[in-house]
């Protein structure tokens, strides 16, 4: 039995998964994991009400939660197979990270802000999610224990794809970030290592909160 909140729920998530299809997203793996996680668990009781529709929402120590288009083309430029070891950088609420959760068997993410690292860890349990490892540390340091990583994904933006998460990333491995000048325009950026290379491309504008380095002092 599912409980009337659950039954809402699904019907408000339904019809958000329905417009990021009417709006372009083809995937529909990525469909099928967002459909699967209920954004209002991620958010503070005054602001579930907005839970499902397409916009950003600000989530504690003043950062934000993405918004579902987003989350989406990010997580479908990517290309994420089950077998892929994944690698968030800015968990945030951990929302984004429950959707990775669904489409890969192991993903590492990465938390400046205990307050928010422990939040996101308690959701991900509640909904028993048990791919995903929430990490406190800085992100711009990547995770060299468990690197190489076959995907990388930055929730948060800086001037330049930080080098240790580059060297992080496995040779035919993607990494998708929004690049940009604080305050200024941010370009979602894949970039792709081959051998010694790496090719990038420019896909769209986007706004997001900036990468700050080390771990937070408070909260
Ligand atoms: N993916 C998140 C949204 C992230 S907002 C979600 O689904 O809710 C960006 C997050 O990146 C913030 O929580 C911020 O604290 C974090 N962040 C910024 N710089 C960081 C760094 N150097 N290391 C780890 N996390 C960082």
């Amino acid at each position: 039995m599912s409980s009337p909140q659950e039954d809402a729920d699904r019907e408000a998530i339904a019809a958000l998964t329905l417009r990021l299809r009417s709006g372009g997203i083809r995937d529909n793996r990525v469909l099928s994991a967002i459909e699967r996680v209920p954004r209002r668990l991620f958010l503070s009781a005054a602001l579930q009400k907005h839970a499902h529709t397409d916009t950003a929402l600000p989530i504690e120590c003043g950062q934000t939660i993405s918004q579902p288009t987003v989350v989406a083309w990010m997580t479908a430029a990517l290309e994420i197979a089950p077998e892929h070891k994944v690698l968030e950088v800015g968990t945030g609420s951990g929302y984004q990270a429950a959707v990775l959760g669904h489409l890969s068997r192991e993903v590492h993410s990465i938390e400046r802000y205990r307050t928010l690292a422990d939040l996101a860890r308690e959701r991900l349990s509640t909904l028993k999610i048990s791919s995903v490892t929430v990490h406190h540390g800085d992100g711009l340091e990547g995770l060299p224990e468990k690197a190489p990583f076959d995907r990388i994904i930055v929730t948060a933006a800086g001037p330049e794809i930080p080098p240790a998460l580059l060297a992080q990333l496995a040779d035919g491995g993607k990494l998708i970030m929004p690049v940009g000048p604080k305050g200024g325009v941010q370009v979602l950026t894949l970039a792709e290592k081959k051998g010694a290379t790496i090719v990038t491309r420019a896909l769209q504008e986007v706004r997001f909160v900036p990468l700050v380095e080390g771990v937070a002092s408070r909260l």
